[in-house]
């Protein structure tokens, strides 16, 4: 968990390769499971035509359709799920009837002022999506790609408006989450305003003591 911008990509793609994992984004295991016309692939995609939401209990079970495949039996990393708390509750049923259970929540922070710095600074080219930061990581020539010379633009996910719309989203459907893992004992925090290298070797130490725990 973590706002947008946290750098959670970047830690999901380091921890499936340190940890050998499999990597559950719900958005994409969901157009898996439609592509390739799962039981419950089928069910969702009925949602999906009529531009509906697909339900918190039919998310579950595509990512229980993925545990019940073998594929996960040395554990997984979800990304996406749960943002909710009832979503959080269903997930714990679910995995509580396999006899399995969470060994934490893992939730990378940030200060909504770094977020907005972050997501407001970046720019994309218009050509290749070539990615910069006006702060952190400027072109030669302001504006400009340098590397295949198109016009850098702003993306409207990233101007200052739909980021502070995407934290105030963030702050409401989240915070009800992390407490409700905080309660339970799982919530691990980790800095996000960190390098991502510094952060990556939290989390990774983390994770290895939480494992070794496990085994005993
Ligand atoms: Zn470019």
């Amino acid at each position: 968990m973590g706002p947008p911008g946290a750098g959670k990509g970047t830690q999901a793609e380091r921890l499936v390769a340190d940890f050998d994992l499999p990597y559950y984004a719900t958005g994409d295991i969901l157009r898996a499971a439609v592509k390739e016309l799962t039981e419950v692939g089928r069910e969702a995609k009925q949602y999906m035509d009529r531009g509906d939401l697909v339900p918190d209990d039919l998310i579950c079970r595509v990512i229980m359709e993925r545990l019940d495949s073998g594929e996960a039996a040395d554990g997984f990393l979800l990304d996406g799920f749960p943002r909710t708390v009832p979503q959080a509750e269903t997930l714990e049923d679910a995995l509580e009837k396999r006899g399995k259970d969470l060994t934490a929540a893992l939730l990378i922070d940030a200060p909504d002022e770094e977020v907005i710095r972050r997501l407001s600074g970046r720019r994309i080219c218009v050509k290749n999506q070539h990615v910069y930061h006006v702060e952190f990581d400027p072109p030669k020539n302001e504006g400009v790609c340098d590397q295949d010379g198109s016009r850098l633009i702003q993306r409207d996910d990233d101007k200052p408006e739909t980021v502070k719309n995407r934290l105030d989203v963030y702050h409401e459907q989240t915070e009800p989450v992390i407490g409700w893992y905080e309660d339970k004992g799982l919530l691990r925090r980790f800095d996000g305003s960190r390098s991502p290298d510094e952060v990556h070797d939290h989390i990774r130490a983390t994770l290895a003591t939480l494992r070794l725990e496990a085994e005993l």
